[in-house]
């Protein structure tokens, strides 16, 4: 058992082929006790399932879900982070073959000055090709692509028997779509083959605009969405009354080369990697309603409407990734992503409610992101249901936990849900209610793990799995 000191300190219990340490996602809450392991091959992978040693295993990729879904108290988390071998490619198909520990990042890093980027990308590159498969992860461009999980042709699934399957759309097909959006509960991602996207530059040309609410917002987006591949938009969260949602609109596509200014010498060039690290946690009460407030005022000012800027790849789609340990900004205790998505039909209705809801609550989210939804998947457990996406960092304070169920209420009301990647709060009640697939992803898990060893402590609190 991890002691208080050694969750604190981060120190850890060394044991046969694992190590006993304090294990947290990307909000730093929960912070839970685990067995890690760090396998270099599959055969050693394949040998920690054989082995019999822990009670329940989950994968791990890089912890950039939010909550408790790479998490297993008391039980074994296998980290991919060593399996992470690009194994072919095919430029004429763009199709990328590699092992599920790869990064997003290390792929762009690769494949940009070659003219691939990522068909689908969250909204960091510190995400391996195996998480972004089990959160079935989307990015600025879903209006127009979908998920991840469209541009994943094929991988390789080592389920808890010891068994490798193949799936794909037309081999496995239900489990081939139990996997994308199922948290690592089927089976272990060995590999991937994944389509990437040919590209001629680095560079984005991004349109800025100001929207003066949530409804201004929403109808430019329904407007002229179709002309932009990514779009995405910054919404103030306390601002009220006819105000409410007042939003910066930025949306981009990729630009061709023959686009670029002079200076750019090197179209396909890696953009610099900018960079500093938030050396310290920030005090709890540092993020509080009137410095957001105060925040949120500037940068609405700050932006201006502007057309055709030329933003690089980095910049555009990971501006977060430039500050090292963004996350000890909320303190110690940490802090909750709370993601929804909400039908086009009532959807707007249901944004306002959780920000007046927010509001009254007197907590302020730093972070405020609203983004559109096309088509859902047929992923079982996938998020994306067509309609928006709001998204908000609430730290972890006295209170959090009713008002997030109370949010959690007026999701379901309107028809919505929570991401499974975000999520650290939700109840079984609320999550069964929201998913209404989930039958069915337990009946396919059922059949694919019978003794129920792939477990995480998310999956046990939401009762996806048997306790
Ligand atoms: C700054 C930031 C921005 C983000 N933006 C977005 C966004 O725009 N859109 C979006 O969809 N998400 C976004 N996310 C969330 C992130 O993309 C997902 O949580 C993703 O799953 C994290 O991948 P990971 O490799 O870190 O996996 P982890 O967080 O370690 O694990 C996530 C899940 O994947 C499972 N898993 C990992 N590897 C494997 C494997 N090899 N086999 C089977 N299961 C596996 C784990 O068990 C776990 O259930 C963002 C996160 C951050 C921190």
């Amino acid at each position: 058992m991890c002691a208080r000191n050694d969750m604190r300190n981060g120190k850890v219990a060394m044991a046969e082929g694992f190590k006993t340490q304090a294990l947290s996602g990307w909000g730093r809450f929960p912070v839970e006790c685990c067995n890690v392991y760090r396998p270099e091959s599959q055969r050693q992978l394949a040998a920690i399932l054989d082995s019999g040693a822990q009670p329940s295993l989950i994968s791990f990729g890089l912890g950039r879900s939010y909550g408790d879904a790479p998490l297993n108290r008391q039980g074994g988390v296998i980290c991919h982070t060593r399996l992470n071998r690009f194994l072919a490619f095919d430029a004429q198909a763009s199709v990328l073959e590699c092992e599920a520990g790869v990064s997003l990042g290390e792929i762009v890093q690769y494949f940009l000055p070659r003219g691939f980027f990522l068909a689908v990308t969250p909204g960091t590159k510190f995400v391996t090709v195996g998480g972004a498969i089990a959160a079935d992860v989307h990015g600025k461009n879903h209006h127009q692509d979908g998920t991840f999980g469209n541009f994943v042709l094929d991988f390789k699934l080592l389920t808890s028997s010891g068994e490798t399957l193949s799936c794909s759309p037309n081999n496995n097909f239900e489990i081939f779509w139990a996997t994308h959006g199922g948290m690592g509960l089927t089976g272990i991602i060995l590999s991937a083959r994944i389509k990437l996207r040919p590209v001629e530059s680095a560079w984005v040309l991004v349109d800025y605009q100001k929207a003066t609410n949530l409804e201004d917002a929403l109808e430019r987006m329904a407007e002229s969405d179709v002309h932009y591949q990514y779009s995405v938009a910054w919404i103030d969260c306390l601002a009220t009354g006819r105000d409410m949602g007042r939003a910066v609109l930025m949306r981009g596509n990729h630009a061709p080369a023959k686009e670029l200014p002079a200076r750019v010498r090197d179209p396909l060039a890696e953009p610099p990697q900018r960079g500093w690290t938030l050396p310290f946690d920030f005090p709890s009460l540092a993020l509080n309603s009137l410095t957001v407030r105060a925040f949120n005022a500037f940068y609405y000012r700050l932006h201006r409407n502007a057309a055709r800027q030329l933003v690089d790849v980095e910049k555009f789609f990971y501006p977060l990734d430039a500050i090292q340990h963004w996350n000890r900004l909320y303190g110690r205790r940490g802090f909750v992503q709370y993601q929804v998505a909400l039908p086009l039909e009532g959807g707007l209705e249901g944004l306002k409610e959780v920000l007046t809801r927010l509001a009254h609550s007197r907590r302020a989210s730093f972070l405020a992101v609203l983004k559109r939804f096309g088509k859902p998947n047929p992923g079982l457990l996938s998020f994306p249901i067509q309609g928006y996406t709001l998204a908000l960092d609430l730290p972890v304070a006295r209170g959090l936990m009713p008002l997030l169920h109370e949010l959690d209420r007026v999701v379901l009301n309107y028809g919505g849900r929570i991401y499974l990647a975000k999520d650290a709060a939700t109840t079984s009640q609320s999550f069964a209610a929201m998913y209404p697939k989930l039958e069915q992803f337990r009946a396919i898990k059922g059949r694919l793990d019978p003794r129920g060893l792939l477990s995480s402590s998310q999956a046990r609190r939401l009762a996806i799995v048997e306790k």
